[in-house]
């Protein structure tokens, strides 16, 4: 199957699980995460008429979109960060993408908010969490959410936080995942109450379990391998 095939088997696929959970298909956006794979497919994906896009990494995210630049077919793109962000990759980031899925810490924070400031700007945020308190995995523990959300709103007037993102600990799972969507979708309701902020997103579910997100209110899915194929290694 060539990339635009798999990529209108994924819509058919979305649209079935929105409509197995008595959802709507415009609650829901997908993003097509297009890391590691060239250019030239994510230009063959907007041509079938997708909007977002996710990367991973910011030099290439920034390379790709350079070399997209001139094609019409991806001119109105909305470009998503949702890989993990390292501080002093701030400036780069900051006020460039539609939305940055990846925000984990105050020193990550504090640098966007710095950039932004200077350029007299807002950027759409998530917080990402570390749902299965995973050693060594990016993403904040639950635990640490409401004083990392307490210190963006007091200290950071340019971020406009949307909402929760994560990576269960299980992977291409299915309904395994189920219950990490469920505790994303309950941390997001006491933080509603905490902040008084609508978050109107759940960034949640990939190629191998996005139904089972969907299910449990996702308003994101970020989908990769089942639209691109496998991805070549990073080099
Ligand atoms: C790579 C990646 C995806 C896409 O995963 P697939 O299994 O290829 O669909 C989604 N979210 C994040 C954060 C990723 O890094």
């Amino acid at each position: 199957m060539d990339v635009r095939a798999r990529y209108a088997s994924v819509l058919e696929r979305l649209d079935k699980a929105v409509s197995a959970a008595g959802r709507r298909r415009e609650e829901v956006t997908l993003v097509a995460v297009s890391k590691l794979h060239p250019a030239e497919d994510v230009a063959a994906v907007a041509a079938a008429g997708q909007l977002d896009f996710g990367e991973n990494y910011v030099q290439e995210a920034l390379q790709k979109r350079q070399d997209l630049a001139g094609n019409p077919a991806c001119a109105n793109i909305r470009w998503h960060m949702i890989g993990h962000v390292q501080s002093r990759k701030a400036p780069q980031v900051a006020g460039a993408f539609a939305l940055v899925h990846t925000l984990d810490s105050r020193k990550l924070a504090d640098g966007l908010e710095k950039r932004l400031a200077a350029l007299d700007a807002r950027q759409a945020v998530l917080f990402e969490i570390n749902v299965g308190a995973e050693p060594q995995k990016s993403g904040i523990m639950a635990e640490d959410l409401p004083e990392l959300a307490d210190y963006v709103q007091e200290h950071c007037p340019h971020l406009a936080v949307e909402g929760l993102m994560c990576l269960p600990p299980v992977f291409d799972a299915g309904e395994a995942a189920r219950p990490y969507f469920a505790r994303l979708r309950e941390l997001r309701e006491a933080l509603r109450a905490r902040t008084g902020l609508a978050l109107p997103h759940l960034s949640m579910g990939m190629s191998g379990d996005f139904p089972a997100a969907v299910a449990e209110g996702a308003t994101i899915v970020r989908i990769g391998t089942d639209i691109f194929g496998p991805r070549p290694p990073k080099v």
